[in-house]
């Protein structure tokens, strides 16, 4: 009898992997039996990650690429496909997240990069490494968006990182509708304030962290393994009925 979650097979690529939510993505996927491939602009953070896993008796391999270079997230996406392994699972977790900037004082560069990264990225690695899934008629792709995508932080303002994850979650729903028909389900997490170095490098968010809790049910921030767990249900076969989903994973915060 197949296990519910067993990932035996399966392609997974985790953009962003060497460390934070993408590494912690990465050794629940591989846990469950999947390949790994994890893309990082600088191979050496990819095989940091890969060196992680090793430790942990897990397999893995390292790519180089940024997710904003269309042409190598297609190059990286056929050189697998042409080696036989396809990717069959697609995490879509590199991400940049910047807060603090007032709007009227958010520079074109500032607004651009951001778009660049959180949606442009995902868009073209999606194109890429989807393509090879409607072919094969089957595959699974998780977008990390973020319960920015659904409200407005507080006290910090951060409109381009919120309006770019909104992006995401949409994106998330319109291709579930595009790809249904070719069994490739396309579904997202909306993760609170978890703790990652894009959290926790940022000294000015430790004033902000009293309110941040007191704004969430559960009245704490997340761990990565947390947002993992909920990427490995949408991943596998467990969630063989679920696409379009936007699945928060936030303590409740949304609740209030
Ligand atoms: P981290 O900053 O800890 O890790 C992000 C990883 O993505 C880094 O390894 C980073 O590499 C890589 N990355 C950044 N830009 C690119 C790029 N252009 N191409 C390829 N890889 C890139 O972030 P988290 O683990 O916290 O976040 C992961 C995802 O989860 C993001 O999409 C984020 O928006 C989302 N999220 C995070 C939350 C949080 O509270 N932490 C909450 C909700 C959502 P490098 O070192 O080179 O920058």
């Amino acid at each position: 009898m197949t296990k519910r979650f067993d990932l035996s097979g399966e392609v997974a690529v985790i953009t962003g992997g060497g460390r934070g939510i993408g590494l912690a993505c990465a050794e629940a996927l591989g846990e469950a039996g999947a390949k790994l491939v994890l893309i990082e602009p600088q191979i050496a953070a990819a095989q940091a990650g890969v060196d992680a896993l090793n430790e942990k008796g897990i397999e893995a391999e390292a790519a180089e690429g940024d997710v904003t270079d269309s042409a190598r997230m297609t190059a990286i996406a056929d050189q697998l496909a042409s080696e036989g392994r396809a990717a069959t699972i697609l995490v879509n977790n590199a991400g940049i997240g910047e807060a603090g900037t007032a709007l009227e004082d958010t520079t074109d560069a500032q607004w651009l990069r951001m778009m660049d990264v959180n949606l442009n990225g995902l868009f073209w690695c999606t194109r890429a490494f989807g393509s090879h899934m409607v072919k094969a008629k089957r595959g699974s792709i998780v977008n990390l968006g973020s319960m920015s995508g659904l409200i407005a932080n507080r006290p910090q303002p951060q409109t381009p990182y919120n309006v770019s994850k909104a992006a995401v979650h949409h994106l998330t729903r319109s291709l579930a509708a595009e790809w249904g028909q070719h069994n490739v389900r396309v579904n997202a997490v909306a993760p609170t304030y978890i703790e990652t170095p894009m959290v926790l490098s940022n000294p000015l968010n430790q004033d902000r962290i009293p309110l941040w809790l007191a704004d969430t049910p559960m009245g704490r921030m997340g761990q990565a393994e947390e947002v993992a767990n909920a990427v490995l249900f949408l991943a596998s076969g467990g969630a063989s009925l679920v696409t379009g989903a936007v699945l928060p994973v936030d303590g409740g915060y949304t609740c209030w």
